[in-house]
């Protein structure tokens, strides 16, 4: 396909980010072409116009590319972050890394019961993070239609880790 043909060449592969033995691919390329963003943004909101309720992006990348999805499809933005960077009454969700653990939060009232999520990455790598979200919405009683990303790191299983999930990828690698 045309944009997923884009977005590779778009991207830049950096070695051992952000520790040695990970081969990261930077998106700021992608994000930082005009023409690319808008028809990556595009493509991500293309099969949910009227069929969700708000858009879950997940810290920090995805807060770029799903407030951009949100106003695509008229809808509001629900920020998923990292541990105490919330300022409201928030819930959470732990799950396991490579080493230890980490958490994600929502604020408690960020969706009403109900509500049709749809979440929002830049990459799906293990799913770990993705998955937690997923459970998150879950927790406020809400309803994941969907996870849309950008790029999805093949090899390492995020899929797998998302059975029963609609999980979308412009670009699979
Ligand atoms: P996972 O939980 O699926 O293993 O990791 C996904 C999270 O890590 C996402 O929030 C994503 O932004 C980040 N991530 C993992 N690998 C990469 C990568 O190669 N490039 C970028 N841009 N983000 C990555």
């Amino acid at each position: 396909e045309e944009l997923a043909a884009r977005i590779t060449a778009s991207l830049r592969d950096i070695p051992d980010f952000p520790e040695p033995g990970v081969l990261f691919k930077d998106i700021t390329p992608l994000i930082g072409d005009g023409a690319l963003l808008t028809q990556t943004v595009t493509g991500l909101a293309r099969p949910w116009h009227g069929r969700v309720d708000a858009v879950a992006g997940l810290e920090a990348r995805g807060f770029v590319f799903g407030a951009a999805v949100a106003v695509a499809l008229g809808v509001g933005f629900v920020p998923v972050r990292k541990a105490g960077k919330l300022p409201a009454d928030a819930v959470g969700v732990d799950y396991a890394l490579e080493y230890g653990t980490a958490r994600i939060e929502a604020h408690a009232d960020a969706v009403p019961a109900g509500a049709r999520v749809l979440v929002v990455d830049d990459v799906l790598a293990t799913g770990g993070t993705a998955a937690a979200a997923c459970r998150l919405f879950e927790q406020l009683q809400a309803e994941v239609v969907g996870v849309d990303v950008v790029i999805e790191l093949a090899a390492l299983g995020g899929r797998e880790r998302l059975p029963e999930r609609a999980v979308r990828a412009l670009l699979t690698v």
